[in-house]
């Protein structure tokens, strides 16, 4: 049996009617979205716009300013190097992904961009919306980068209140922990831009990510190429969704996140954030009574996410982790979590943590295997 808690790296099981629609895109649907004009193409470019639609409506943009492409990696890329040009400074948390976090470094080192990691007082390193604004206040700012919330501890940030703050700096908001899991309204958010993944709480399939743009928010492609529209030109065009979405865009991919939007829409997401809620703090419980369990990064007042840490005293976590695996079927990822400022701020850094990742539609009975299987490897 396998009891999947690893839903802070993807979701498993996808969500319901995901892998079919992407076995209809391709066998009854996959010509050229936008390209050749045929039923085919049509089909494909009508797939694709609907997914906008479902994935803009549950995220609460705008059709025209959604974006479909590779990833969140891709979009925070793509946002990063268009709005940090030469000698720009950019105010962020100290609970990035390494997907903020190397583009970063790179601008520092290629454009002299000056990065301001928000130092906070919260012990999880969750920075108040007061604190980045402070950063911000010091020096003209070209963007705030702020993950909406920890991939290793699960504290959500005060994302909307610091856009406030710091308005009218541009906050990019990188939700891929909390899209699909916690509700997201992005026009009242009065953020920038968004990304997200669409494997993760979104619940579709790997090789697709998402990016909302604000109204006044415009951003430069990252990659440059065909788009099916203007052919006669060498120059990118100027209107999105081609200025963003140069080369093929990922029809199959596309058709699973709209069916994925879909369900989310119908179980709603409040529905979902209650769930993960409910257990990730039976997870907490009952593993803060395990004698040598560690819980990190967990407060159960401050708004949190499925995503717990934590560590087993005298035990490796990488080998714990391995040991739920073989003889629980139990599946979660130890280790830095791509997140290694996290870890450090949460003097957890080089060994980490174990992480759990609850979705939608684990049980009661997955957290309390786990909980079992860590108890019976504390008294070993
Ligand atoms: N940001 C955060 C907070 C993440 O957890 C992840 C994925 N682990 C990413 C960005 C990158 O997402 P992807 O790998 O889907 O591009």
């Amino acid at each position: 049996m396998t009891i999947y808690l690893d839903h802070g790296a993807t979701a498993f099981p996808r969500a319901p009617g995901v892998a079919q629609a992407m076995v209809r895109f391709l066998d009854e649907a996959s010509g050229n979205p936008g390209r050749s004009g045929h039923r085919l193409s049509v089909a494909a470019s009508r797939t694709i716009e609907a997914a906008r639609e479902e994935v803009a409506a549950l995220l609460g943009g705008d059709p025209e300013r959604t974006l479909l492409g590779p990833g969140a990696t891709f979009w925070l890329n793509t946002v990063l190097a268009s709005a940090l040009g030469e000698g720009t400074r950019v105010v962020t948390s100290a609970l990035e992904h390494n997907a903020v976090m190397r583009p970063l470094r790179f601008l520092e080192e290629s454009r002299g961009v000056e990065v301001v990691v928000v130092e906070a007082a919260d012990p999880n390193g969750a920075p108040t919306a007061e604190e980045v604004a402070a950063r911000v206040a010091e020096a003209p700012t070209a963007l705030v980068v702020l993950t909406h919330a920890s991939n290793v501890s699960g504290a959500v940030l005060p994302v909307a209140e610091a856009a406030r703050a710091v308005a009218p700096v541009p906050v990019l908001v990188d939700a891929a922990q909390t899209a699909g899991s916690l509700p997201i309204a992005f026009i009242d958010l009065g953020a920038a831009a968004l990304v997200c993944s669409g494997h993760k709480g979104l619940l579709g399939p790997p090789g697709i990510g998402v990016l909302l743009l604000a109204s006044h928010f415009e951003v430069e492609p990252l990659l440059r190429g065909g788009t099916g529209s203007r052919s006669e030109s060498e120059e990118m065009p100027e209107f999105l969704p081609d200025r963003l979405e140069a080369g093929t865009v990922n029809g199959a991919g596309a058709a699973g996140l709209g069916a994925a939007c879909a369900w989310l829409g119908e179980r709603t997401i409040e529905a979902v954030a209650e769930h993960e809620r409910r257990l990730v703090r039976r997870l907490a419980d009952d593993l803060s009574r395990i004698p040598g369990v560690q819980l990190h990064g967990w407060d159960e007042w401050a708004p949190h996410t499925g995503v717990l840490s934590f560590t087993l005293d005298g035990a490796d976590s990488g080998e714990l982790a391995a040991w739920l695996d073989r003889t629980h079927g139990i599946c979660l990822r130890a280790g830095l979590h791509c997140a290694p400022a996290a870890h450090r701020r949460l003097g957890t850094f080089p060994n980490g943590t174990l992480r759990a990742g609850i979705g939608p539609l684990n049980s009661e009975e997955d957290i309390d295997a786990l909980v079992e299987a860590v108890r019976m490897s504390a008294s070993l």
